[in-house]
């Protein structure tokens, strides 16, 4: 196989169990175009490739792997050199299914990415480090993050994968998240929003009036006593809507 390289966040997935539950929780249907993050040797795009689908393109960083990717002979696939954390998703299509094994160093990067193209990616089935991948579907502590990517995506985590799983083995558990956009998501402008919510994130423990005026806080309903981990996504939105209203 050669050598993995540790600074691409190199693990592959070698169960045949596991690299079927992520690509078929991904629901592909035969119209789909479907974009892997992170392909690596080819395992999970070798899977996705045994499902319908209309198109397969693959983002990967490393020239070696994009090497070794671009033996698998399908007319469907195409395999790009790109950096995840920065590719413009929205020039491969209006309505994409993503999904990856991710090299976990970059993980939060990627999704963020992703968030910011959420115009064009209807569906993500994700695999990250297991504590990331509980927080990004609420399960832990709230983070700007998961709250960017769930004012956006109606998330859901799908299951936990050990470490024994992977060649070579990570220290840590992994976890898949799987992501539907929702119905009506909120037009926003998504620059701003990121800087609102990491502003309210920096500090946490700090109550929210000393982050913002409290008649913000009082207009939006929400408690100048509170902290950042008591809003619900929810809250995040109407605040941030009085908060816009407001400069
Ligand atoms: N999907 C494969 C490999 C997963 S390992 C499997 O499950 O077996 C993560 C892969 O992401 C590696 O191949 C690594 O080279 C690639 N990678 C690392 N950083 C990347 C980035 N910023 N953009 C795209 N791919 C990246």
């Amino acid at each position: 196989m050669g050598r993995l390289k540790k600074s691409y966040g190199q693990h592959l997935l070698v169960s045949k169990g596991v690299l079927e539950r992520i690509a078929s929780a991904l629901e592909i249907e035969g119209k789909d175009i479907v974009v892997e993050i992170g392909g690596g040797t080819g395992n999970l795009t070798r899977v996705l490739l045994e499902h319908p689908l209309k198109r397969l393109y693959v983002l990967e960083l490393d020239p070696d792997m994009v090497e070794k990717l671009s033996h698998i002979e399908d007319s469907r696939l195409e395999v790009i050199r790109a950096d995840a954390s920065k590719f413009d998703f929205c020039s491969l299509g209006e309505d994409l299914k993503v999904v990856g094994n991710l090299p976990y160093n970059v993980g939060s990067l990627i999704v963020e990415n992703v968030v910011f193209h959420h115009r064009c990616v209807s569906v993500a089935v994700l695999m990250l480090q297991k504590e990331v991948a509980l927080k990004l579907s609420g399960k832990g502590s709230a983070s700007w993050l998961s709250v960017f990517l769930n004012t956006f995506y109606e998330t859901e985590y799908v299951m936990s994968v050990p470490p024994r799983f992977f060649v070579p083995p990570p220290k840590v558990d992994s976890g898949v998240i799987r992501c539907v956009r929702k119905e009506a998501p909120p037009e926003l402008d998504m620059k701003r929003y990121k800087g609102f919510l990491t502003k309210l994130f920096a500090d946490r423990r700090k109550m929210l009036r000393k982050k913002l005026p409290e008649d913000t806080l009082s207009k939006a309903g929400i408690s100048p006593k509170a902290r950042v981990e008591e809003l619900s996504v929810e809250d995040f939105l109407r605040l941030y809507n009085v908060y816009e209203e407001e400069i």
